[in-house]
């Protein structure tokens, strides 16, 4: 068997320190000049493998104490001293320039020779494909567990349509909830969410904590306040209120004056739009970096009434339109059903402003 050096990297870690930091870092994969028309096409490609040779760590032990786990045997671990000294990482391509290849999340040392490359392909690699058909929430009970925050937000975003402070100050309440309560398996019902104001932070609780809209886990107060409860079917609660309410004004200055002219006011320039837009990502990643105490006071078993399992409910029909209705939405008028439209009769909504009574005419 032999190995061919096909590149080396270039990074500012002369040294290896933890690998969550260096997977956080962009770095060089410098092509040898023999093998650069290999790169014919890579730039179609977002992400890559990498293996790499440890060619610093010396020996291998079959069984040896990890950082997290206690004692593992080789092969169940990814100790960077192995038999074969091989080490494979998937890094997002940023830009290639010639035989440079600039990369981001390599966890290998500046000097590092690199075997191979290839383009990552979610349906070869992606290993987690069966167990999400299994279980929905299969990644995001995974990040809960190991907490980690940065990829729930990036999961939040997904659903939220952009990253702000209270998406992520809804993300940080919810992990730390259910790790706390350990009921990583939300979403049937047995975890509730009480939340407490239709902001940006309700979507953070709903993706993180799996009590959504139209799983009826998620219960709505129209009470106007950053605040939410998760309540254990099987006992026991948790409240968080955002008592810093003035963390924009007092740590992100800029930040706040810009959405008030942007958003408050709608007086912004395009510039200006997308300048918040980053000031906003920036913020809600570090606000996931501070501990839950600095934004949140949290209490224990705090007096709630939660509502019952979510009924089945019949199903009449309009006489007027004929479309189908739950029964107990229905309007009876000399002893005939109607839709709430059809019968002229009011009904709730809730949109920006919370819940409001409203009618058809
Ligand atoms: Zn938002
Ligand atoms: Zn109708």
């Amino acid at each position: 068997m032999n190995l061919t050096e096909i590149a080396k990297v270039k990074s500012k870690y002369k040294e290896p320190i933890g690998p969550d930091k260096m997977k956080k870092t962009e770095s060089i994969i410098e092509v040898k000049e023999e093998f650069e028309d290999g790169l014919y096409g890579i730039e179609e490609h977002e992400y890559l493998q990498v293996l790499f040779y440890f060619h610093k760590s010396e020996g291998y032990d079959l069984i040896s104490k990890r950082r997290i786990g206690g004692e593992k045997g080789l092969f169940a671990s990814r100790s960077p001293r192995r038999a074969s000294g091989i080490g494979i990482t998937t890094v997002e391509l940023l830009k290639r320039e010639g035989n440079k290849l600039y990369v981001y999340g390599l966890d290998a040392i500046d000097g590092t020779p690199v075997v191979d490359i290839k383009p990552y392909a979610s349906f070869m690699d992606e290993a987690s494909i069966s167990l999400q058909k299994n279980n929905p929430r299969y990644k995001i009970e995974k990040m809960i567990r190991y907490q980690n925050i940065d990829e729930l937000l990036l999961k939040a975003g997904e659903f939220h349509g952009h990253y702000c402070p209270f998406l992520a100050l809804g993300v940080l309440a919810a992990a730390d909830a259910l790790k706390r309560m350990q009921k990583a398996d939300a979403g049937m019902e047995k975890l509730l969410a009480v939340v407490e104001t239709n902001s940006c932070f309700s979507d953070g609780i709903q993706v993180v904590s799996g009590a959504t809209f139209a799983n009826n886990a998620l219960i709505y107060r129209d009470l106007g306040k950053t605040a939410v409860t998760f309540v254990s079917r099987e006992g026991g609660n948790l409240r968080y209120y955002l008592k810093n309410d003035k963390f924009l004004e007092k740590d992100y200055t800029e930040a706040k004056e810009l959405f008030e002219k942007v958003v408050a006011r709608r007086e912004g320039s395009r510039a200006e739009e997308k300048k918040l837009k980053e000031l906003w990502k920036k913020i809600a990643f570090e606000i996931i970096e501070e501990d839950i105490a600095k934004y949140f006071k949290v209490e224990r078993d705090i007096e709630i009434e939660v509502p019952d399992y979510a009924p089945i409910f019949e199903d009449k029909y309009c006489q007027e339109c004929g479309e189908k209705i739950m029964a107990v939405k229905a309007v009876e008028k000399e002893n005939q059903d109607y839709c709430k439209k059809c019968a002229q009769a009011e009904y709730i909504q809730l949109d920006g402003s919370g819940l409001t009574v409203k009618k058809f005419d």
